[in-house]
Order: structure tokens, then sequence, then C-alpha cells
């Protein structure tokens, strides 16, 4: 299934519900703007390597475009249509004044110098330059992109623009960047699966947890819940999934990452099992955090957890949801779960147009009010209405685009 095909269906299940007319799906649901450009770049053999750039910019109704830029190798303009789509209902769940936009290139970034990295995030820049800006669309990190990509991305658009911090977030805290961007989505992960568990009425210690990718989202997350007495028992990246049905030491995982390139090859204190067994665990909370499409018909079977919180965009394809539905696992959709970093985002670009900074209390509160009352308000739409969490949220999330979309006008 295409991944487009998967965030419009569960578009379409929210839209149904709230019997809006074809003619309103249609408009929203149509992306506003698609580019697709060569990047060029030269390698440091010499060579000129040539790249596929992409940002999709979905609606604007709301704010100006916000989302994330993804480099790995499956990048392509079907992906970035769904992920641009998702952002879009992303900010409107969490009520920040954003639209949706997404972009990426086709890349696997491992297999390039830091130099060359460099180099092909300048040459993308001066492909997109006039199409983004802190009013119009503010890219952000994702996948494969680091706060160092955000800096080089600030620094080229400032050559054609002038200065102004707040075309880009995600950005080292010294360059200003906001404290506590780093970790917001895992926090804001963490921060739900303690409200979700209470309501379900799990008691954290109780409550096995395994988490898919420890990247940014997932490491953080991992981070939050050992820290909440949440025995995280296994945990996964590319290179296996590490498993102690007692509880893994998180922060001893930590270091051996900082240490090995990010990775958790060679890490010793605990049975390594493949990468995709981490799934298939008997565990109360799954929290898959890297990749999308990772839970669907083929190995619905196979997962045991009751709970399932989306770090990641678009881990579970609709068939796959809707079998976990009728067996009763409660999933935490992706617009809302994986929210704090496109809402520690908007703090980082509130705090650049105000030349001012907040402390990282400030930003974590902030980040906790912001998640809480999206949470409440999902929960009671989902209890209201007797639907699945995610078509509460595509419900608040549709209604509210829906209703910018009419303030503006629909006299085109
Ligand atoms: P990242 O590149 O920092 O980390 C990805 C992790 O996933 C790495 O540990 C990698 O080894 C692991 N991984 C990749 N393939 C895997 C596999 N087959 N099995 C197990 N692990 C695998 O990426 P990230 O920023 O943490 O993003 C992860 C997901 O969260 C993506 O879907 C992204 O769109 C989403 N997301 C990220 C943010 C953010 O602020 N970074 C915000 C919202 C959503």
């Amino acid at each position: 299934m295409k991944a487009t095909e998967a965030t419009d269906h569960y578009f379409n299940k929210a839209a149904d519900r709230l019997a809006l007319p074809v003619w309103m799906r249609k408009l929203l649901i149509t992306p506003k703007r698609e580019v697709t450009v060569q990047v060029a770049c030269q390698m440091d053999d010499g060579r000129v390597d040539t790249f596929i750039g992409f940002r999709v910019q979905h609606d604007n109704s709301r704010g100006p475009m916000k989302g994330g830029l993804r480099y790995h190798p499956a990048v392509d303009l079907d992906e970035v249509r769904s992920l641009a789509s998702l952002m879009t209902w992303k900010t409107a769940v969490v009520d920040i004044p954003y639209g949706g936009a997404k972009g990426g290139i086709g890349v696997d970034p491992r297999q390039l110098s830091r130099r060359e990295l460099e180099r092909l995030t300048r040459a993308f820049v001066d492909e997109i330059h006039d199409i983004i800006g802190p009013d119009t669309d503010i890219p952000a990190p994702d996948m494969g992109t680091t706060h160092e990509v955000m800096s080089w991305i600030r620094n080229q658009w400032e050559k054609y623009h002038g200065f102004n911090p707040a075309v880009i977030t995600g950005k080292p805290v010294e360059e200003y960047g906001a404290k506590g961007r780093e970790e917001a989505t895992g926090r804001g992960v963490g921060i739900l699966s303690v409200k979700l568990l209470k309501r379900l009425g799990f008691k954290p210690e109780t409550c096995r947890t395994a988490i898919q990718g420890f990247g940014n989202v997932g490491s953080h997350a991992a981070k939050f819940l050992s820290e909440a007495a949440f025995p995280v028992v296994a945990v996964s990246d590319l290179s296996g999934c590490y498993y102690n049905p007692k509880g893994l030491d998180v922060l001893d995982i930590f270091r051996h990452t900082l240490n090995n390139k990010g990775s958790m090859a060679g890490y010793k204190n605990c049975e390594v099992l493949p990468a995709d067994d981490l799934l298939k665990l008997e565990v109360e909370l799954l929290i898959p955090a890297a990749l999308g499409g990772v839970i669907t018909a083929a190995n619905i079977e196979q997962i045991q957890a009751k709970i399932i919180i989306e770090g990641a965009n678009g881990p579970i394809f609709p068939d796959a949801d809707e079998a976990l539905f009728e067996r009763g696992v409660v999933v935490l959709p992706d617009i809302l779960a994986n929210a704090g970093g496109v809402t520690v985002s908007y703090f980082e670009w509130v705090q650049n147009r105000q030349h001012y900074r907040w402390s990282l209390d400030r930003v974590r509160q902030e980040l906790d009010h912001t998640m809480s009352e999206a949470f409440e308000h999902i929960w009671q739409q989902s209890l209201h209405h007797q639907v699945s969490l995610r078509t509460a949220a595509f419900m608040i999330a549709i209604q509210r685009v829906r209703r910018a979309t009419e303030l503006a006008g629909l006299a085109f």
C-alpha cells in the first residue's frame, strides 16, 4: 500500500463520521504545491552525483506550513506527500498556528562524508529557497537530518534573504535553537504514554515496553519512560533488537550509542535478537519509533502488545489498524503521539521572532500543557463518538482546518 493511500484512508474515515461533503474533502486533501528538484552535488572524489529532492506544501489555512526534511534512500514523492498531509492534521490536533508540509532527498546520508552532506544540503536550499521562509514554510529535522543540517540550511537561505533564524527549526541551541527541542518528540511520546496508561488502568512498573528505533524519537522516549519507572525491556535499531525481560539500563545504552556514531551495534549487556523480533515480543506497550509501514496485515498476528503508541509517522497500515481495533488494542496515533517535536519547533520559532530565549523548564512545561490538552480533547472525542483515538484525532483536526478554510472565504 502506498503511504498516501494509508493517510487518505484515515482522513476519509473521519470525514465520513463528520459527513464532510465530497468537494470539501477534495479541497482539504489535495496538496497546494508539490516541488521536485534535481540536486547535483560534487563528491569528495571530484565526480558529480545527482539526487532528487522534494518539498510538498499541503495546506496553509491555519498558518505557515511546517514539516521536516528527511534524508533516506526510500524518500519519494508519494511518501513526502503523505507526510506533508499528516503535518496538516498534526499541527491542527495540537492546535498550533501552522499548516503542513514535508520534504526530503532520496539519499543515504550514512554513505556521505560530512562535507558531501553539507554540499548536498546547500545545493538543495539553492533549489527551494524561494518557496520556504518564516512566514510561508518552515522546515525542521526528520529521519536522517540533524541540527547541524538545519544550521547549514539557515546559513544558505540567509545568503539569499538576509538574517532570519525563524526560517528553520531544530537548530543547535547555541545557534538560535530551542532548549528541549532535541528531546521534544520522545518526551512527548513519554508524556502521553503516562497519560494513556493511567486512563487504561495500568501501573508504569507493570508495563513492559518495547521501542523500535533508537534514534532521536526512540532514545528520548526510552529515557523518559525508564525514568518514569516503565520497564523498557527491548529497544532496536538497524543493528538488532536488544532485550532484557527484567528491563534494560537505558542510560548505559545511551552512553554506548554516543561513542558509537549513534548505533547500538556491539552493546553486550543484554540478549541480542534480530531487529524485527522486537515487534513480536510479549509486552504491554509497543512504541514503533523508526519507519513507516512496519505493522501490516502480514505481521499483525504476531503483535502481542495491548497498547501501541506511534512514535514514528505512519507505522501502522489501515488493514492492520482495523484488526487491532477489533482486537481491543489501543493505538495512540502519530498525529498526536509524535507532535511534541513540531510543538517545540513552534516554541523555537516564537522565540526567534521575539529575539527572546525560554528556559528548559518553560519549554517542558508548555510542551506538557499542549500535549495534555490535546490528549484530553481526543480522549473525550473518542468516548463521545465511540471511535478509535485515531479517528477522533482526525475528526478534531479536519474540523479545525475546515473552519479556517471557510473563515478565509471560499470564493476562489
Ligand atoms: P532517526 O534517524 O534519528 O532514528 C531512526 C532510528 O530507527 C535509528 O535508530 C535507526 O537505526 C532505526 N531503524 C531504522 N530502520 C530500522 C529497522 N528496520 N528496525 C529497527 N530500527 C530501525 O529518526 P527520528 O528522527 O528518530 O525519526 C523516527 C520516526 O519518527 C520517523 O518516522 C519520523 O518521521 C518520526 N518523527 C520524528 C520527529 C523528530 O522530531 N525527529 C518528529 C515527529 C516524527
